[in-house]
């Protein structure tokens, strides 16, 4: 069994994202990410102050807007509006979720698509759809699609089974793998909380992306000797042992799953380093497509 090392396929992309940063330096450019936060969530909070962190240590120019949880959807349009037409800015991102009252698909369909590095405006979905290399692609599939790239796993006429048909992972993810090409190439089944005999479709899988937020979901029984797994999963689970009472523990029953595999995905450790790795890659492709000069 080969173990996807996500980390360091992160640090990689990390690497190639430095060097493209120099290039731009030496035209005067500078990549500019703007991450809008909205309220006080913990998680959230913690997301924005590590991709800012990971900003600040690539030299992007980073941008943390941190809005009171009674900011009204008005006053949000109005910052995304100013982001939109700030030239230092590449890249926008508003953390999710946002407060009940915002209507999140609203502001996404706010965000300039130039600049929307999450890849989740309706011009971004279609772009992929089309095989639009101009888009952008949701980070976390693609960061999936990066570590069976390179695990050496062909993708090219193998059956792939999605666990999850979400707009931020499971529906981009189908997309990906069955566009022409490297990395793609693949016969895709998407699966979901309504499909029947599911350990019938998964066990016929070559490949399974697990993402459905269920602990421990994809259990040994489930899959075929030989299967590839990348576990897109992050769930919290009770754990006294822990100083802080939790664990976080990915959709893949890993310790009976893993011995079956030829190659698996950890958590933490595989996906989730991925997500922000890709966050900053595409905020340098938004960099290098927008004419101009940044900061
Ligand atoms: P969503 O809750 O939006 O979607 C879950 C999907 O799983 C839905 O399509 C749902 O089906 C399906 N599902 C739920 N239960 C079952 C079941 N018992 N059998 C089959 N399908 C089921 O989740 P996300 O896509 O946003 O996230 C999925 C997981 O990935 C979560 O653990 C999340 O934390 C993690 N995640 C990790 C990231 C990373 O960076 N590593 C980034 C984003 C997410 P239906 O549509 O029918 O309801």
């Amino acid at each position: 069994m080969y173990l996807i090392k996500g980390t360091e396929v992160a640090e990689k992309v990390l690497e190639e994202c430095k060097r493209d940063i120099a290039e731009l330096a030496a035209q005067g450019r500078r990549p500019g990410l703007a991450v809008v936060l909205i309220g006080d969530d913990p998680a959230s909070r913690a997301y924005v102050r590590s991709k800012d962190r990971k900003c600040r240590e690539l030299g992007l120019h980073s941008v943390k807007l941190e809005l009171p949880a009674t900011t009204t959807q008005a006053e949000l349009l109005d910052e995304i509006a100013k982001l939109n037409s700030d030239p230092v800015i590449h890249g926008i991102l508003v953390q999710s979720p946002p407060p009940k009252h915002i209507d999140e698909a609203a502001i996404v369909r706010a965000i300039d698509p130039r600049k929307d590095v999450d890849g989740f405006h309706p011009v971004n979905v279609a772009k992929l759809a089309l095989e639009d290399p101009t888009g952008f692609v949701p980070c976390t599939p693609l960061g999936c699609q990066r570590l069976l790239l390179e695990a050496g796993v062909e993708t090219s006429g193998a059956n792939v089974v999605v666990l999850g048909r979400s707009m931020i992972v499971g529906k981009p993810m189908a997309l990906l793998l069955m566009a022409k090409g490297r990395g793609g190439d693949a016969t895709v089944t998407v699966a979901h909380s309504r499909t029947k005999n599911l350990v019938e479709v998964t066990r016929r899988a070559d490949i399974i992306i697990a993402a459905i937020g269920r602990p421990h979901f994809l259990k040994a029984d489930m899959v075929r000797e030989g299967v590839v797994v990348i576990d897109v999963g992050i769930n919290r689970v009770d754990d006294p042992a822990n100083d802080k009472g939790y664990k976080l523990v990915g959709d893949v029953a890993f310790d009976e799953v893993a011995p079956k595999c030829r190659a698996i995905t950890p958590v933490p450790g595989g996906v989730g380093p991925m997500t922000i790795a890709m966050l900053m890659a595409n905020t340098v492709k938004a960099c290098r497509m927008i004419k101009g000069k940044a900061s």
